[in-house]
């Protein structure tokens, strides 16, 4: 099968497995986003999965985003990008230029920087906060006892936050992981809960995830080396 076509058909499966999960549980948002992780992909994986309707990506570094989508963006205007990866401070400048929506917002530093930023550039994006669900030593996100002090200083700096997102644990069941974040969610009035990647999206759904997402699903495994 030809890169386009296979890119072609796990969208349509992955859409469908989205939108049963959704019809099966009470839990479920009334709209799933499917983000379509192109981290290491080529461009062409991008125009192929854009060729068959999907609008929505994610990045998780900013340099290979601008570098993969600056020329497609031009061309297209209605791609909406992703930041789903660590964002350090001396990259806000170009993250602020290059994302529609920073996912991992995590740390009172980075919340100036950015609040510095988007009045310099003008530019809005949206933010989430990251959420480090498993109080992992080595992961990013907030504690969840710190959440709500973030939050605040989010509000006094003109940050809109709209949502959380969480990475569970590897060894852990992700269901606890996903009702959690969706009941810290809740609790602070936040819409958006991005959960859920290949291994585990249908679940994230079925605990009211907003957005998933999805890499090697729909474009095939990662090669790092
Ligand atoms: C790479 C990545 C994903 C996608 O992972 P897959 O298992 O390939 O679907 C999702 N979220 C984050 C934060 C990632 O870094």
């Amino acid at each position: 099968m030809s890169l386009e076509n296979s890119i072609s058909s796990n969208l349509s499966v992955i859409r469908d497995q989205i939108e049963d999960a959704r019809q099966n549980s009470v839990m479920s948002a009334d709209n799933v986003c499917l983000v379509a992780v192109s981290k290491t992909k080529p461009v062409e994986a991008v125009i192929g999965a854009y060729a068959v309707g999907q609008r929505v990506f994610g990045e998780n570094k900013v340099q290979e985003a601008q570098a993969k989508f600056a020329d497609l963006r031009a061309e297209k205007n209605d791609i909406e990008l992703h930041l789903i990866g660590p964002l350090q401070t001396n990259k806000v400048k170009e993250a602020i230029q290059t994302f529609d929506v920073i996912q991992t917002v995590d740390r009172p530093k980075l919340v100036k920087a950015l609040s510095k930023e988007i009045m310099k550039q003008d530019r809005h994006p949206k933010f989430y906060i990251q959420v480090n669900t498993g109080e992992e030593e080595q992961k990013a996100g907030v504690l969840p006892k710190d959440l709500s002090e973030l939050l605040d200083l989010c509000e006094s700096e003109g940050l809109k936050v709209s949502g959380l997102m969480c990475i569970p644990p590897v060894e852990e069941e992700p269901s606890l992981h996903f009702s959690f974040l969706s009941e810290l969610a809740k609790k602070n009035g936040l819409d958006s809960l991005s959960m859920g990647m290949s291994s585990d999206y249908e679940l994230a759904v079925r605990f009211g995830a907003t957005h998933v997402r999805v890499g090697s699903s729909i474009f095939g495994a990662r090669d790092y080396t």
